[in-house]
């Protein structure tokens, strides 16, 4: 991985919100990046919120302690969510589960903002299908009672990611604001079923990859009011810096493809996905 360089600043160009970037992975300390590097860069671009998602028990007291950390100090507010993503699934227990009934009860705190990444993924298979499953339905469930929006993780698993969801609807046990398809990979059908149940639809660096034919067909299908846009750093890295480590001072990159997909100014979409991210939260 080659050595961070500043990118080109959006500053003036509007207020960006960087939904979804994993900021306590090792990987940066490993490159010499600290949180105040990254959220200063990420306030220079013009990133003024960051949520930073879970995924795994570990990773969810990593989150929050990043949040508790960092919220405000550098110019940036920081959220954060809890939650078992599909790869760690094989590891949820009861005791995972006490943890994150426990924190998303009463007393939650209030930067803890959704439970996620939890889903399905059936490209990699690190926990047995079944069991994916089961830990999916087990945190909708949870996240129902305790009233908060979640963040799916889907790959190669679209039609079981949604006739779980469709069976969570049907027995009214879906919020009205449900949560984010986080890096939607889904086709334009399936995507616009999750629309249809109140999903956001995220979108991130691979919509600036050439010939991503699929994602511009997404991008042009998904309502306005739904798009949110994130880097899942330091993953997905936008082009230009393809190749470099992904933070959320790129998010910037992945607007400006939106804006030229969909004929708009980066101002326009910055705008949108901004108040967008404030309403899936519910900041
Ligand atoms: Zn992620």
């Amino acid at each position: 991985m080659s050595k961070h360089k500043p990118t080109a600043h959006y500053e003036g160009k509007g207020e960006f919100f960087d939904t979804h970037a994993h900021l306590y992975d090792r990987r940066y300390a490993e490159d010499g990046r600290s949180p105040e590097d990254i959220l200063l860069a990420a306030k220079a671009a013009g990133v003024s919120k960051i949520l930073v998602p879970a995924d795994s028990v570990v990773t969810s007291r990593a989150a929050a302690g990043f949040s508790d950390s960092f919220d405000g100090k550098f110019g940036v507010d920081v959220y954060y969510s809890v939650g078992v993503h599909p790869h760690e699934a094989k590891d949820y227990d009861s005791e995972a589960e006490e943890y994150l009934k426990d924190l998303l009860g009463s007393s939650r705190p209030s930067r803890l903002r959704a439970i996620g990444e939890i889903g399905l993924d059936y490209y990699y298979d690190f926990s047995p299908r079944d069991c994916q499953r089961e830990v999916f339905a087990r945190q909708l469930d949870i996240a129902y009672e305790a009233d908060i929006p979640l963040i799916l993780h889907e790959r190669d698993a679209a039609q079981d990611t949604l006739d779980i969801l469709k069976a969570q609807y049907k027995k009214g046990a879906l919020r009205n604001n449900p949560g984010v398809c986080h890096c939607c990979g889904m086709s334009v059908e399936v995507a616009s079923e999750l629309i249809k149940m109140g999903f956001y639809i995220g979108f991130d660096g691979p919509l600036t990859f050439k010939n991503n034919v699929k994602g511009v067909k997404l991008a042009q299908s998904v309502p306005l009011d739904r798009i949110v846009i994130e880097t899942d750093s330091p993953y997905l890295t936008p082009e230009p810096n393809r190749g470099r480590r992904n933070e959320p001072e790129f998010v910037p990159y992945v607007a400006l493809r939106l804006a030229e997909i969909l004929e708009m100014s980066i101002e326009e979409v910055a705008k949108i996905t901004f108040d967008n991210g404030i309403r899936l939260y519910e900041l």
